[in-house]
């Protein structure tokens, strides 16, 4: 039988596979030279005009070799990382990632499933990773879940949840009645992306009351209470109560068995951002940090901050399987699940949020969880925090230096003063220490404002950082300090 064949037909597939083969080997090598020798590296560099300029080059309409566009990217993308990699960065919150979690990403990649749902074994790999995060954290083997981004769409998704459910009416039809507020409570210290939820979700900013935090950046219960009973009688509707597993200026915990105890009794919808602060719950000392967190009607968290896993990767947990699938499934004709076949599975991931075509970003986690298991996890979390206590004793050890806030967790802020420099001058200087800091690649701190005065902040997720890591910051902080006071004196 004759079979038409057309000479000009093609695909994206390579031209020569034992090339491209040659050429994959490589990049595992140069990968591999990158985070074998980071720390002999700056943490961060500034970029050139020149590097600039290479990025603002017209739209390629002619093919290069893998070759040529693998060498580019040696040349101009890989010698100027971001810094996370490096032991000495802490910087927001932000993960180092694993040489295993990057093998897993290419892996993933190469397979490419779309994890929107349907019978194949990606939707596997992330039903085992969602169940290991349920028994991670004590939460109920029978609750449902779903791989996000990160954070920001985890808190997205079980606020979602919360809404939906806690209304009271049918609100994915009819929307928010505008002579009917909604309202949401978490402390001052909650992160933004609880705030663009809130607005997302078209309650608006103002329905996410912050509450005061005592001394120790913890939400004040009473506070709480009494904000609540005061909506309650101006005709307000509260309906959920969020409480935070690490804060992002001090890395505090709230007290999750009265907020659950709380939420209880209010009949309101308790969730948890547990970004970063969630995976104490692995270590021996620390995990009582998040007593009662497992008590959450959802869960947010990061894998990509605490875990070390490449970003993106966040997850949501929600008690009630219902109430979450509930709040999200829409099933067109197009999109029906069928009983046998590709298609089949009753309940598909896409029923669970908002994205249908979804990454095979399970294959990390569960490469990960395999190759460091949760003891590993856990000591190196602990390590974490626990030099971070070192940190914060040196600190409170060093004339010139001031410890700005508790330490819980992984977290220290503090300052450079001296006498003499004024406490108006002050932020200035340590904002000037900071910027040296990272312009002279010494280590990348961030900065937090706490009571009006500028901080420096150390947040460490980071599983590169060694003790010694510490001391060369705080050597580098009192030297530059030391030289910004002096001039900062003689201007006087
Ligand atoms: C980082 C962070 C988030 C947001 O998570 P992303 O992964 O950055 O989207 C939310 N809450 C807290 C406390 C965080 O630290």
């Amino acid at each position: 039988m004759a079979t038409y064949s057309n000479p000009q037909e093609e695909s994206l597939d390579p031209k020569d596979w034992n090339a491209f083969r040659k050429l994959g080997y490589q990049m595992i090598d140069d990968m591999t030279n990158l985070l074998e020798t980071i720390d002999e590296k700056p943490v961060w560099e500034p970029l050139s005009n020149e590097i600039h300029e290479k990025f603002q080059q017209p739209l390629p309409t002619e093919s290069s070799s893998e070759e040529e566009v693998y060498q580019e990217f040696v040349e101009n993308i890989l010698p100027y990382p971001m810094g996370n990699i490096h032991p000495r960065f802490w910087a927001w919150v932000i993960g180092t990632g694993t040489p295993m979690g990057a093998a897993a990403e290419f892996l993933a990649a190469a397979m490419n499933p779309n994890v929107g749902g349907g019978d194949h074994v990606a939707n596997l790999v992330e039903k085992q990773v969602l169940d290991w995060c349920k028994a991670m954290f004590h939460y109920p083997m029978e609750s449902s879940g779903l791989l996000v981004s990160g954070g920001s769409m985890a808190n997205f998704v079980g606020l979602t949840v919360a809404r939906n459910t806690m209304a009271g009416y049918d609100i994915r039809n009819e929307g928010i009645h505008p002579d009917h507020r909604l309202t949401m409570y978490a402390s001052q210290e909650v992160h933004s992306s609880v705030h663009k939820a809130v607005e997302i979700l078209g309650m608006g900013r103002q329905s996410l009351r912050l509450i005061p935090t005592n001394s120790a950046y913890e939400i004040d219960l009473n506070a709480l209470q009494k904000a609540i009973a005061e909506d309650r009688s101006n005709g307000c509707q509260p309906i959920c109560v969020i409480g935070n597993a690490g804060t992002v200026n001090t890395g505090a915990f709230d007290n999750f068995n009265a907020l659950a105890d709380i939420a209880s009794r209010e009949k309101m919808w308790f969730h948890v951002d547990g970004a970063f602060g969630s995976m104490v719950a692995l270590t021996q000392d620390y995990k009582f940090l998040v007593d009662g967190m497992e008590r959450a009607d959802s869960l947010a968290f990061d894998l990509h901050k605490w875990l070390y896993m490449p970003i993106e990767i966040g997850a949501t947990l929600v008690r009630n399987d219902d109430q979450h699938y509930n709040a999200f499934t829409y099933t067109p004709t197009y999109l029906t699940h069928g009983t046998r076949g590709l298609s089949s599975g009753e309940r598909w991931f896409a029923d669970y949020g908002l994205q249908l075509s979804r990454g095979f970003r399970a294959l990390k986690a569960w490469m990960s969880f395999k190759n460091y298991g949760t003891r590993k996890y856990g000591r190196i979390i602990q390590q974490n925090i626990e030099q971070i206590h070192y940190l914060a004793a040196q600190v409170e050890a060093s004339p010139e230096l001031e410890l700005m806030a508790p330490v819980p967790s992984n977290i220290a802020c503090f300052r450079f003063v001296v006498d003499g420099v004024p406490e108006a001058a002050l932020d200035d200087l340590n904002r000037e220490i900071i910027y040296e800091l990272h312009e002279q690649g010494i280590a990348i701190p961030s900065y937090a404002i706490l009571n009006d005065r500028y901080a420096i902040r150390v947040a460490n997720t980071n599983h590169r950082s060694r003790y010694e890591d510490f001391d060369i910051l705080l050597e580098a902080v009192k030297r530059i300090g030391h030289r910004l006071a002096q001039r900062s004196l003689s201007n006087q």
